[in-house]
């Protein structure tokens, strides 16, 4: 719904992503001008559709329109974004559950890059519903993916440095260039950098460059991993938005 270039770019890739894997997917764009009342009745025609396993409304929404309503009146089976009270709940005490695909995203990209949370200290930077804090959550429970401890920061936390630097990995969501620097972190630490930032770049068609949260030659340098930006973090998100549609196709089918 309306305007806003990076979510532009977002939903052509995730057209194209499903294209790939051979999912169907149907855009529905709207003016920025949409009421609520007609986005909602949208999401619940597609809630109603059995053709639909997945439904994901992209982020973010005009202001006048309530993201937190729209999100709960998302079928709860078709929630792929995994962003429901419902399945953010059920994640929460580890039951069975769409899983955000950013958070779930970093989860697999640290198991198969062969590197444990498991006993770790992970300092997760940015506390946002989306990111933050589903993989500080994640990180905690008693499974192959977690088994962390967790330090989670924000803009309230006096002294980041003091955090980051005791961290075993580092995942910087902050949405800030910069926010993790060399010096914050401590020699062979792990850096996975969630954030995408666009800065002005004259050298480029498009006037702007993308970079992550971490200063990424800086960090690189002590690091003993560190994800790039583009093309870390962001493609796994792609991946587990088509891992939980299968999903809830093979639930829908009775496959589940
Ligand atoms: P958000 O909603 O803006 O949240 C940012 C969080 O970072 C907030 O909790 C904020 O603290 C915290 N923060 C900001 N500056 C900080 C600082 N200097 N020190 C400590 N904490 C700081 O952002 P988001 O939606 O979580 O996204 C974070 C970044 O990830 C963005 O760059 C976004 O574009 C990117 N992202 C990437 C993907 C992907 O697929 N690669 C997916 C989603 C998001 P307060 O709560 O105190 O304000």
């Amino acid at each position: 719904v309306g305007e806003d270039p990076a979510s532009h770019v977002y939903v052509r890739n995730k057209i194209a992503a499903c294209a790939e894997a051979g999912i169907t997917s149907i855009e529905h764009r709207r003016d920025a001008t949409l009421s609520e009342a007609d986005l909602l009745a949208l999401v619940e025609q597609l809630n109603r559709d059995p053709a639909v396993d997945g439904i994901l409304v992209q982020l973010p929404l005009p202001p006048h329109i309530d993201s937190a309503r729209v999100i709960a009146t998302i079928d709860p089976d078709k929630d792929v974004d995994g962003f429901h009270p419902t399945n953010v709940g059920r994640m929460m005490i580890g039951l069975p559950a769409f899983i955000p695909c950013t958070p779930h995203g970093v989860l697999h990209l640290l198991k198969r890059s062969g590197i444990s949370c498991s006993g770790k200290h992970v300092v997760v930077v940015g506390r946002s519903n989306i990111v933050g804090r589903p993989l500080a959550n994640l990180l905690t429970l008693k499974n192959d993916l977690g088994n962390a401890t967790v330090t989670l920061c924000h803009t309230g936390t006096p002294d980041l440095g003091l955090f980051t630097r005791q961290a075993d990995i580092v995942i910087a969501a902050a949405g800030r260039p910069n926010t993790v620097t060399a010096d914050m972190i401590r020699e062979g630490a792990v850096v996975v950098d969630v954030g995408v930032n666009r800065i002005p770049d004259a050298t480029k068609k498009s006037g702007f460059r993308l970079v992550g949260d971490a200063d990424f030659a800086g960090c690189s340098a002590r690091a003993s991993a560190i994800t790039p930006v583009p093309g870390g973090v962001g493609p796994m998100t792609i991946t587990m938005l088509l891992f939980n549609t299968v999903e809830s196709a093979r639930r829908a089918a009775g496959r589940g």
